[in-house]
């Protein structure tokens, strides 16, 4: 059953089960939509999926958009996401990572990037208030499925700033920005070590706890996606709410600094943060990675590339990142090395072995590039994942967690219990 039946089945309710419902106070929207169709309609594992609150933790909803000038509402044919396609993959909410590449970060265009990503963000949301509407917080997460639509909550991949100017991180606050990645995205800035990069602070600096202070006074999510082992654990000691780390994988599956470490995802979960499972086999199918690793390196963006290259406008820039677009996974993966949701849902019951079903979830990473499992081309195809969860053998309840009450709880503990 549609979540958007189950609101219109709220005016048909007999007196009795209502009132049953109205006993168990304060429910969150899921919860009441759980408890509705196991009381009523008795769910079924097939329709787990429509009826679960489903949150993806990182999709990549403004590079492509603003490059190549297209819109969120509209169903393309190719990339992994656009509206239409997340509708029918039956998610409810997602982080719109808006993502300012490396290539930004030599000329400082960084802070101009940000800010025209984020406000083509808020324009492509007004546009497309009948499908999607933007959320602060988890009650508006909430308000915003009653009303039968998907919920953006933004999330920033990518340095705000490179110097972590405390009043350009207030001013993207003010304009509706709620998480952010703490590093550059995989280059150290002037208060963090990334994973790749430079390990200059040795973790988190000075500033760097200037940073996480001042987002845990506006309550806004801190992101450890992309940092380094030191700045995820000094993060997390500093923080004085849950810490996120909203998409990858486990060091102790794939051997790579992208992958969290089991002592950094334990010390994230003891108090409170998520850990959200990006989809792509460089991550999590060891097989690959080894693949990968041993043919020769497409050229990546160097020191050089930075020390040594002549000033760029931000529209050169432009230029030269719109040639990688769409953020897809381009290369055919041999079969021997293409890894399928069953083995993703591993990944994810090792998480779960580790830190508990309170702290795992997803973040598939949507047009961020990720070799993607054999039965999702896109974002139309979520629906796998729960069947692969279903395979394990987990319960509904464990499934619902990770689908998406996991970020929702997150989100609520950061954003509505500030200091
Ligand atoms: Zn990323």
């Amino acid at each position: 059953m549609k979540r958007r039946d189950l609101i219109k089945c709220l005016t048909i309710l007999p007196i009795a089960e209502f009132s049953l419902l109205k006993y168990q106070g304060n429910l969150s929207f899921d919860e009441f939509g759980s408890l509705l169709s196991t009381t009523l309609f008795k769910s079924t594992d097939s329709d787990l999926h429509s009826n679960a609150f489903v949150m993806d933790g990182h999709i990549h909803m403004m590079s492509r958009q603003l490059l190549q000038g297209l819109d969120i509402g509209v169903r393309y044919a190719d990339g992994h996401v656009d509206l239409p396609r997340a509708k029918d993959g039956g998610l409810d909410a997602m982080f719109f990572s808006c993502y300012t590449p490396e290539p930004y970060y030599p000329d400082r265009h960084e802070v101009k990037n940000t800010f025209r990503v984020v406000e083509l963000a808020l324009s492509q949301l007004e546009k497309n208030n009948h499908l999607i509407e933007l959320a602060y917080n988890a009650s508006d997460i909430v308000r915003i499925n009653r009303k039968g639509k998907m919920a953006a909550f933004l999330d920033l991949e990518g340095g705000f700033d490179l110097d972590g100017d405390l009043n350009i991180l207030r001013a993207l606050y003010r304009s509706g920005l709620r998480s952010v990645q703490l590093t550059a995205h995989n280059e150290t800035n002037a208060f963090i070590d990334s994973c790749y990069g430079e390990k200059r602070w040795g973790g988190l600096n000075a500033h760097g706890r200037k940073v996480v202070a001042e987002m845990n006074k506006l309550g806004m999510l801190i992101n450890v996606a992309h940092a380094s082992d030191d700045a995820i654990l000094q993060t997390v000691e500093v923080s004085s709410q849950p810490v996120i780390y909203s998409h990858g994988g486990f060091r102790g599956i794939v051997n790579s600094p992208r992958c969290i470490t089991d002592d950094c995802a334990k010390a994230l979960a003891s108090k409170g943060g998520v850990i959200g499972i990006q989809f792509g086999s460089s991550f999590n199918n060891p097989k690959y990675a080894q693949w990968v690793a041993s043919k020769p390196k497409p050229e990546a963006i160097s020191k050089a590339f930075f020390k040594e290259r002549k000033t760029l406008t931000i529209e050169e820039v432009d230029q030269m990142v719109s040639k990688d677009l769409p953020f897809v996974h381009k290369e055919v993966i041999p079969d021997e090395y293409w890894m399928g949701t069953d083995q993703l849902a591993k990944v994810i019951d090792y998480g779960v072995q580790l830190v508990g079903e309170d702290h795992i979830a997803l973040g598939s990473d949507f047009d961020g590039g990720p070799p993607l499992p054999r039965e999702i081309k896109d974002v139309s195809d979520y629906p796998q994942m729960t069947k692969a969860m279903q395979n394990l053998g987990y319960s509904e309840s464990r499934i619902r967690k990770i689908l998406g009450l996991n970020w929702l709880r997150v989100i609520k503990d950061v954003t509505e219990k500030k200091n």
